[in-house]
């Protein structure tokens, strides 16, 4: 049996807690691994490590931190089939979309190599006279991630890649459920060039995560769970000073107008409604059809699509999608399909029996889909992230929107439409961090910046894009005099540019 420990120093050290989890692998329900959970005094030695390395890594120029980043981008390519395999392995979706994980922190890295333009600092000539004024954006010291089971390369890469660009060390506290690939990342980055000691990785559950709160040398935090875990982490960091932005849970939306393409957005709705097992913080999970012809002619398109979907292996590439993370989260997900039910909304496809032959003690479901749903159910009110769709009908586009607006959720959403008047409106109004129009996953790109609205997101900034920087810098402004003025007697009224 393989066991991960932690990563710290440049190398993988052994866990010394005594406590392990088990790592499954998910097409198969076997145990493949035991990774350690790390105890304080573990989470301790990755900071004061950190601490160590730090200031020669901010005081490296910035085009030499972006050389690793530009090796680093290289060994991924080199290594990309075989981290896809493992991602897929660990967490249950297939290997193709494991690709996709990788890409889209790839991307991010991309981004990082031009730190030395995006840390570039601001410079006023002659704000009054004889004086300058500039401002430099510096890191903050070490600073922490702690990321979901979902995304294990793609959140990971989102959080260190950015805050290591910027000359800060980089704590990072993965799931415990697929701790494989950070783990793999780390060993990449000391393959780069980087110094030990700027990205440590300790493993572990809430234990580590408390230690990584209460740590006085750490000055920031970047999570991204579900919402409660977002908020303790959120009200935590701020109670010990830090800086924090913690990305929470989801029910995303696709509102489909009267006029939609029918073709198009069946499409668009079966791959993001149930890809990676709906396990995705941007998946479609309502559906809103205005109009009761709407509604009719979606499903009459929707449900063969659902009853067709292919579950199969992660191995496998053909499959739609894969297995569930674990056996706990696949109970919970046919609980909440219980739930729906009793509640009254109509199952019209109904995955929770599907076995695949060969595989029958991998975690599997097939797909789900739920007519009638209202929004006073708990399988409307609450994130199930699983392969089980919603379907809400609103007669008209307020409803629709209004919908949108009244969840606790705004991660994500979507409408698809061929009236630009509409999707005008939608995009103003709509109380959601991230909005498609006729794209239903709006994930944007690494230049850009990722971040959900309401219980989806606790914090002011986003994930990566420009945000990123200044979240993991802080601004010192310099103000600056040099002439004979100085010699010119004390000032007891605050200095003005007038
Ligand atoms: P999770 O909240 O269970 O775990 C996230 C992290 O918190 C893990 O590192 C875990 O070890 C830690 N953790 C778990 N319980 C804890 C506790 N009691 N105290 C302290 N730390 C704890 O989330 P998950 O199941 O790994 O991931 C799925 C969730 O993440 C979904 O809700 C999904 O919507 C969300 N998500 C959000 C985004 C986003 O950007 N908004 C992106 C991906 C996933």
């Amino acid at each position: 049996m393989r066991t991960v420990g932690h990563f710290i120093g440049g190398r993988e050290v052994e866990g010394s807690s005594g406590r392990y989890g088990d790592v499954y692998e998910p097409m198969t329900g076997e145990v493949k691994a035991k990774v350690a959970l790390a105890t304080r005094d573990e989470v301790r030695a990755a900071v004061e490590n950190a601490l160590e390395a730090q200031p020669a890594w901010a005081a490296t120029n910035p085009q030499r931190r972006a050389r690793v980043f530009m090796k680093f981008i290289e060994l991924l390519h080199r290594d990309y089939d075989a981290l896809a395999e493992l991602l897929a392995r660990e967490h249950g979706k297939t290997v193709p979309d494991a690709k996709g994980d990788i890409q889209r922190g790839l991307e991010v890295c991309e981004f990082v190599l031009g730190i030395a333009h995006l840390q570039k600092g601001e410079y006023t000539e002659g704000a009054g006279p004889g004086i300058d004024m500039y401002s430099m954006r510096q890191p903050l010291g070490v600073v922490a991630g702690i990321t979901p089971f979902n995304f294990p390369a793609m959140i990971p890469m989102w959080k260190f890649a950015p805050a290591i660009a910027c000359g800060n060390a980089f704590i990072l506290k993965p799931s415990e459920r697929d701790p494989g690939v950070p783990m793999r990342l780390a060993e990449l980055m000391i393959e780069a060039g980087l110094p030990a000691g700027i990205l440590n990785v300790v493993n572990g559950d809430k234990e580590a995560v408390d230690a990584i709160l209460e740590d006085p040398d750490i000055k920031a935090v970047g999570f991204v769970g579900s919402s409660d875990i977002a908020h303790y982490v959120y009200s935590r960091a701020a109670a010990t000073g830090k800086r924090a932005q913690c990305f929470g849970g989801a029910k995303n939306h696709m509102i489909i107008m009267p006029d939609a393409d029918m073709d198009q957005t069946v499409d668009a709705l079966v791959g993001a409604g149930y890809g990676s097992a709906g396990e995705r913080c941007m998946a479609v999970s309502v559906a809103v059809p205005v109009g009761k012809g709407t509604a009719d002619r979606l499903m009459e398109k929707l449900v063969p699509r659902v009853e067709s979907l292919k579950v199969g292996p992660s191995t496998d590439p053909s499959a739609d999608f894969g297995p569930m993370v674990t056996r706990a989260h696949l109970e919970k997900v046919k609980k909440y399909v219980d739930i729906g039910v009793q509640e009254g909304a109509k199952l019209v496809v109904d995955g929770r029996n599907f076995s695949l032959q060969g595989y029958e003690n991998g975690f599997y479901m097939g797909g789900c889909l739920f007519d009638d749903v209202t929004p006073d159910m708990r399988i409307y009110k609450e994130e199930i992230f699983g392969p089980v769709l919603s379907v809400v009908r609103a007669k008209d586009y307020e409803e629709g929107l209004r919908l949108a607006n009244d969840h606790q959720y705004g991660n994500g959403v979507a409408i698809f439409t061929r009236d630009g008047d509409a999707a005008r409106d939608f995009a103003a109004k709509v109380q959601v961090g991230m909005v498609g129009i006729n794209v239903p996953i709006p994930v944007p790109l690494a230049y850009h910046t990722f971040g959900g609205w309401k219980r989806s997101g606790f914090g002011d900034l986003n994930q990566h894009g420009p945000h990123a920087i200044l979240f993991y810098t802080k601004t010192k402004t310099v103000t600056a005099r040099w002439p004979s003025g100085v010699k010119e007697g004390a000032e007891f009224v605050i200095p003005t540019m007038q």
